[in-house]
C-alpha cells in the first residue's frame, strides 16, 4: 500500500531505495527480573557495553582528527565529547546500579528505566541547550544497547535484506529509516551504502539535521511514525525539499521521483558552472546576492557560491546557552571583527539580537506567555535591556572601523521604537567618545516583519538607509499563524495576496525613495518566487548559501521589463498562485 508520511525537509535532493530499519532502543529491549546470583554478570556486560561504545567513539573521534577536513568536522568532534561525557556520567551509572542490585532487572531494562528517569530531567531543565542533551544521552544508550544485543551499529555494516524468490535485493538502493541517528552514525553513513535517511524525531535544528546539511545528504527528519508505518525492505522516497516520504510507490511515482533525482543530479552540476557569473538580468539588471548566515566561520561557503555580502543573521549564537550571562563588549567587538575583517570590503549586515518566541536565549529568557510570537521578543526584548543592547551597538560601531557594516533591528513596529534605537546608538556614540574608542561608519537599515511596518513603511523611510523584508515573519504575522505550529502549517501562504501585496508595497516605496531593499527570509531563497520578486523591483536577495545558485540562474533568465505588469497583475490578483506558471 502506498503512503506517505511528512517531516521537516532538512538536506535537499532525493534518495530512492529500499528501507533499513534501525529499530527505537528502548521498545524491543528485553524486560525480565534476575536472580542474585546473576546481578555480578548482569553489571559486567553493562560496563563492557559501555567501555566498548566509549572505544567505539573514541576510533570515530581519531578518524575524524586524521581526516583531510577536519576543521570541517569540529562540531561533530565537539559532539562526540558530549557523548564520551554522558557515558561517564555518575547519575546513569549510580542509577543502573540501582536498578540491578536493587530491583533486579535485567541489563538492558536497568539501563533503558535510567534513561527514561534522566531524559525527564532533561525534559524539565529550562535551558534548550541542555535540554537538547536528552537526545545525546538517548543515542548513547542506544548504542550501548547494540552493544548487549552482540549488534554493532547498524550503520556501516551490510545490512541484512530479504531475498525474495527469484529476485536478488543485493543492488538495491538502501535508505535509513530510524528513530533517531548519532552523530557518530552519521559519520559511518558517510562510507556506508544508503543513499538518505529518515527519522521520527528531530527539528531543523537538531545535531542530525546539522551533520545531514553539512554532508549533503538528502534526509527528513521529525517524520514523527515513520519508524513504525514502514517495513523493512518497503521502497522508500525520500524528498529532501519537500520533507515528503513516499513509501512504496506506484511504479509511475517512482519513475517520476527517479526522474526528479537524476534531474537534480543533473542540475547541480550544472549550476556550479554559474558560480562566477555575475547575477544579472537579460535586460542587463544588476542584482545582489547576499547569504543569511548563522555564525562568522560559515563565509566561505557563501563566497564558493559568488555572495557578495553576508547577513550575520543570528547574533544570537553569541548570546544562547549563557545561562543568563551575557556576552560582553570585547566578546562581541572580537565576533563581529572577525566577520568583517573576513568580507574583503565587502559589507556584512549585523542583525542586532533576536530572540524570543521560537529562538529563547535561555532561562532568563525563558517564554511561558500564552503568545510568545506576539511578546517581548527581538527588539522588544533588547529595548527592555538598554545595558545589554547598548553593548552591542558600541561592539558592532567598533567593528565598524575595520569594514564595511550594515546594521539590521529586527521586529520594529512603531515610531516609539524607532526613535528608542537611534537615540540608543547616538548614546553609544556618546560612550565610546567619551572613553576615546576608534569606531566606524554604520548604515542603518529596518526589518520589515510585522504588517503593521509594511503598511507605515513611509515612516520607517525618513529614519533608515534601508529596509530588509524578513517574510517568515511577515507571513506568519499577517496571516496569524505561529510559524513553529505545524497543526497550522498548510496555512503558511507565502503567496497570499495580503502578503504580496506588503512585499510589494515596501519594495515599491523603498523605490520610488531610492532606499535599498531586499528580501532576508526564506521567500528569498525560494526559486519559485524569484521572478516575482524581480518583477516587483527587487534588487536584493539575502538567503542560505546553498540556494545562491539556484536563484542567480532565475535571474540570468529574467527579463525584469517583461515581468513587471505580470508581477502587479499576480499580487492584485485573488488567486496569485493561478498565475505564477505564466
Ligand atoms: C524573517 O522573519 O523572515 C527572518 C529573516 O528572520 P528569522 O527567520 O530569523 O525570524
Ligand atoms: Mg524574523
Amino acid at each position: 500500500m502506498t503512503f506517505s508520511v511528512h517531516g521537516q525537509a532538512v538536506s535537499r535532493g532525493i534518495a530512492i531505495g529500499r528501507a533499513v530499519l534501525v529499530a527505537s532502543s528502548r521498545m524491543d529491549v528485553a524486560h525480565y527480573f534476575i536472580g542474585e546470583d546473576q546481578i555480578h554478570g548482569e553489571l559486567s556486560r553493562l560496563r563492557d557495553a559501555r567501555d566498548a561504545v566509549v572505544a567505539e567513539i573514541t576510533r570515530v573521534q581519531q578518524t575524524l582528527l586524521e581526516s583531510a577536513d577536519k576543521g570541517a568536522h569540529h562540531e561533530l568532534t565537539a559532539l562526540l565529547d558530549v557523548h564520551l561525557m554522558l557515558l561517564q556520567d555518575t547519575q546513569l551509572q549510580e542509577g543502573v546500579k540501582h536498578w540491578v542490585q536493587e530491583r533486579h532487572y535485567n541489563a538492558e531494562w536497568a539501563l533503558t528505566s535510567q534513561l527514561e528517569q534522566l531524559a525527564k530531567q532533561f525534559d524539565e531543565m529550562e535551558d534548550p541547550y541542555l535540554r537538547e542533551r536528552k537526545a545525546d544521552l538517548e543515542q548513547v544508550v542506544e548504542r550501548m544497547l547494540r552493544h548487549m544485543r552482540g549488534v554493532a551499529s547498524p550503520v556501516g555494516r551490510a545490512p541484512a535484506v530479504a531475498d525474495g524468490p527469484g529476485e536478488d535485493l543485493r543492488d538495491d538502493p538502501l535508505v535509513l529509516v530510524a528513530h533517531d541517528l548519532s552523530p557518530a552514525d552519521m559519520l559511518q553513513f558517510k562510507q556506508s551504502v544508503f543513499a538518505g535517511f529518515v527519522t521520527d524525531v528531530g527539528g531543523k535544528t537538531s545535531h542530525t539535521a546539522i551533520v545531514a546539511r553539512s554532508m549533503d545528504i538528502p534526509a527528513v527528519v521529525g517524520a514523527r511514525t515513520a519508524s513504525h508505518l514502514v517495513q523493512q525492505d518497503d521502497w522508500v522516497i525520500i524528498d529532501g525539499d519537500t520533507g515528503v516520504v513516499i513509501v512504496n510507490p506506484s511504479p509511475i511515482v517512482l519513475a517520476e521521483y527517479g526522474f526528479k533525482q537524476r534531474q537534480g543530479e543533473v542540475e547541480r552540476e550544472r549550476l556550479s558552472r554559474i558560480k562566477n557569473t555575475p547575477a544579472v538580468t537579460l535586460d542587463g539588471e544588476r542584482v545582489e546576492l547576499l547569504a543569511n548566515i548563522e555564525q562568522p566561520e560559515d563565509s566561505t561557503p557563501a563566497f564558493s557560491v559568488g555572495a557578495v555580502g553576508l547577513e550575520l543573521n543570528r547574533t544570537a549564537f553569541l548570546f544562547m546557552g549563557r545561562d543568563g550571562k551575557l556576552p560582553d563588549e570585547e566578546e562581541q567587538y572580537e565576533a563581529y571583527r572577525r566577520a568583517v575583517e573576513g568580507m574583503h570590503g565587502l559589507p556584512v549586515t549585523i542583525r542586532t539580537v533576536d530572540v524570543g518566541a521560537d529562538k529563547p536565549l535561555d532561562r532568563s529568557n525563558r517564554d511561558d506567555h500564552l503568545n510568545p510570537a506576539l511578546g517581548l521578543r527581538a527588539i522588544r526584548w533588547s529595548l527592555s535591556e538598554p545595558a545589554m543592547f547598548l553593548t552591542q551597538l558600541r561592539a558592532v560601531l567598533r567593528a565598524a572601523a575595520h569594514g564595511k557594516i550594515n546594521l539590521l533591528i529586527p521586529m520594529l513596529a512603531h515610531s516609539s521604537e524607532i526613535l528608542q534605537v537611534k537615540a540608543l546608538l547616538a548614546r553609544a556614540k556618546e560612550q565610546l567618545d567619551a572613553r576615546a574608542a576608534v569606531y566606524g561608519k554604520v548604515k542603518l537599515g529596518a526589518m520589515i516583519e510585522v504588517p503593521a511596518a509594511a503598511l507605515a513603511v513611509r515612516m520607517f523611510l525618513k529614519h533608515f538607509d534601508y529596509l530588509s523584508i524578513g517574510t517568515n515573519d511577515l507571513i506568519q504575522y499577517t496571516l496569524a499563524i505561529d510559524r513553529v505550529d505545524e497543526t497550522v502549517a498548510h496555512l503558511y501562504d507565502p503567496l497570499h495576496p495580503a502578503v504580496l501585496q506588503l512585499v510589494a508595497n515596501t519594495i515599491s516605496e523603498c523605490r520610488a525613495q531610492g532606499k535599498g531593499v531586499s528580501v532576508c527570509g526564506e521567500m528569498a531563497g525560494d526559486v519559485t518566487m524569484t521572478r516575482l520578486l524581480l518583477g516587483l523591483g527587487l534588487r536584493s536577495f539575502s538567503m542560505h548559501p546553498s540556494q545562491i545558485l539556484a536563484v542567480k540562474q532565475q535571474i540570468l533568465r529574467a527579463d525584469t521589463r517583461k515581468l513587471r505588469a505580470w508581477a502587479q497583475e499576480v499580487v492584485h490578483s485573488d488567486d496569485p498562485a493561478a498565475l505564477m506558471a505564466d
